[in-house]
C-alpha cells in the first residue's frame, strides 16, 4: 500500500528534477521517501499522511522563533494586505537595516539580496572590485551558496588549487578559488604568503555548518583577520547561518571578530527569502548606485521578506532567547549522548548554541576540518535517520549537515527526542 506521501512524491519526481527544489530535500543519502510537509506549527511539522513530528530541519536554519509564529504571522498577512512587490524603496527595509547595523559592530550600510547564494555571489564581486583582485580563497567544506566561483571544494592536501564540484562550472573559474582546510592557519599563512597579491578576500563560514558542524579553534577567526589584513585581502564571514542564530548579531560577536564584510540569510527573513551583504560604508558605497559595483534584484528588499525579518529579529533582541536556546542546546547535546552511550554507541556531537552534528566517532577527539569528518562513520548515519524518523523526528537527511531547533522547542519536544535518539542509536548498534 503506498502512502499519501510515497504517491505526492512520485508525482513530484515526474514534474521536477529530482522531486525537489533544492538537492538535500531528496533524502539521497539516507534512503526512503522525503516528507512532504503540508502544516508546520511551532516546534512540530506534519506531512501529508498526517503523522507528526519533532522538527530539527526547521527550514535549514531559517526558523529560529517556531513554525508559524502568531506575532510573525499577523506581521505577514498585514503587510501582504497591503500589497507585496512594487519594485520601489518600503519604509520596512530602511527599518531592517537598521536593526542588523545596531547588531553588527562595523556596518554602517546593508545592501538586500533575496537568498544567501546572492548575498557571498555579491560581496565577493565587491571584494575584487575594491581590491582589484581577482582570487579568492576559501576553506574546504565550508558552503557559500551555489554560484560558479564558490562551487568549488577541492580535495584533500593543504594548499590546492580549485577544482569545480559540478559539471557546468568551467575549470579556469573555479581555479580562481583557492581552497585550504579549516581551522589550519599555518596553511591559510603560507596559501596568502604564495599569493599574496592576487587575493581579494577570504570568505568563511565562522562555525562550519555545511560540512557537519564545526567550531572555529580559539584564535582561527582572530588569526584570518590578522592575516587578511597583513596582505591586504577582505575577510568576508559567511553568516549565513550563524547570523542571529549562535548570538544576537552572529559568530562575529560570540567569538569577537571583525570582519570587512558579512553575509547574512535565513533568520533576518523569518521564513521568507531574504538575504544582506553589509559592512563600512566606504567598502559598501562602492555598491551601485551609490557606486560602479553592479548589483540588482527584482524582489530585493521586498516589503513581506522585511516585514518577517523585522519582527524575527524584535523577538530575538531580548537576551533571553539567546540563554534559553543555550540552555535547549545542552540539555538536547545531554540527551543524545546519554541515548548514544546506553546503547554502546560511541558518538561525538559538535555543537554551538542552537546548531549541532552527531558524529560516529571517539566522543572525545575533536573534528576541526572536512577532512578529519571524512574519517567518521558516516555510513550509519542512515540508520540513525530512518530510525529518528520511525519515532516522530525530523532531522536533516546528511551526516554533513547540522541540526537546529527554535525557541518553540521545549521539555516535551525534547523527550520525543529522548525516546526516539534511544531507538535510534540501538538500530545503529544492531547495524
Ligand atoms: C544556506 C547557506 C548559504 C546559501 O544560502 P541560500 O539562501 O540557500 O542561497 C550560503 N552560506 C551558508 C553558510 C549557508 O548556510
Amino acid at each position: 500500500m503506498t502512502t499519501r506521501n510515497e504517491r505526492l512524491f512520485a508525482a513530484a519526481r515526474d514534474v521536477m528534477p529530482g522531486g525537489v527544489s533544492s538537492p538535500v530535500r531528496a533524502f539521497k543519502t539516507v534512503g526512503g521517501t522525503p516528507l512532504t510537509l503540508r502544516r508546520g506549527k511551532g516546534a512540530r511539522v506534519w506531512d501529508a499522511d498526517n503523522r507528526e513530528f519533532v522538527d530539527f530541519v526547521c527550514g535549514w536554519g531559517a526558523q529560529i522563533i517556531g513554525h508559524a509564529d502568531p506575532r510573525v504571522v499577523r506581521r505577514i498577512q498585514r503587510r501582504v494586505a497591503r500589497g507585496t512587490v512594487f519594485g520601489a524603496p518600503c519604509i520596512e527595509e530602511t527599518q531592517l537595516a537598521r536593526r542588523i547595523r545596531a547588531a553588527l559592530p562595523g556596518v554602517d550600510r546593508v545592501r538586500f539580496v533575496s537568498t544567501g547564494t546572492e548575498a557571498t555571489m555579491s560581496a565577493l564581486r565587491l571584494a575584487r572590485a575594491v581590491t582589484g583582485r581577482d582570487y579568492i580563497v576559501k576553506c574546504s567544506g565550508n558552503y557559500h551558496g551555489h554560484s560558479d566561483a564558490l562551487l568549488s571544494s577541492a580535495g584533500s592536501g593543504a594548499l590546492t588549487l580549485g577544482v569545480p564540484d559540478s559539471p557546468g562550472v568551467p575549470p579556469l573559474w573555479a581555479a580562481m578559488t583557492f581552497t585550504t582546510p579549516t581551522n589550519d592557519l599555518a596553511s591559510m599563512a603560507k596559501l596568502f604568503e604564495q599569493h599574496s597579491e592576487r587575493i581579494a578576500a577570504l570568505i568563511v563560514e565562522p562555525v562550519v555548518g555545511n560540512a557537519g558542524l564545526i567550531p572555529p579553534d580559539d584564535g582561527w577567526l582572530q588569526g584570518l583577520s590578522a592575516i587578511t589584513k597583513q596582505h591586504g585581502a577582505l575577510l568576508v564571514l559567511d553568516e549565513v547561518m550563524t547570523g542571529f542564530r549562535v548570538a544576537w548579531g552572529g559568530a562575529q560577536r560570540r567569538f569577537g571578530v571583525q570582519p570587512d564584510l558579512t553575509c547574512l540569510a535565513k533568520v533576518i527573513g523569518g521564513g521568507m527569502p531574504v538575504g544582506a551583504y553589509c559592512g563600512r560604508a566606504e567598502l559598501m558605497d562602492q555598491v551601485a548606485p551609490a557606486g560602479p559595483v553592479y548589483q540588482a534584484g527584482t524582489l530585493s528588499g521586498a516589503p513581506v521578506g522585511m516585514a518577517a525579518g523585522i519582527v524575527t529579529l524584535d523577538v530575538l533582541e531580548d537576551p533571553c532567547t539567546y540563554e534559553q536556546l543555550e540552555r535547549t542546546g545542552a540539555a538536547m547535546q545531554a540527551i543524545l549522548e546519554a541515548a548514544a552511550k546506553a546503547a554502546g554507541v560511541p558518538i561525538r556531537v559538535q555543537r554551538v548554541g542552537s546548531m549541532q552534528t552527531v558524529f560516529f566517532a571517539d566522543p572525545a577527539k575533536p573534528l576541526r576540518c572536512l577532512e578529519e569528518i571524512q574519517t567518521t562513520q558516516t555510513r550509519l548515519f542512515p540508520v540513525f535517520h530512518r530510525a529518528l524518523l520511525e519515532n516522530g523526528v525530523s532531522w536533516p537527511p546528511s551526516n554533513y549537515e547540522a541540526a537546529f531547533f527554535t525557541l518553540a522547542h521545549g521539555p516535551a519536544e525534547l523527550e520525543v527526542l529522548d525516546r526516539a535518539a534511544r531507538a535510534a542509536f540501538e538500530a545503529v548498534a544492531r547495524a
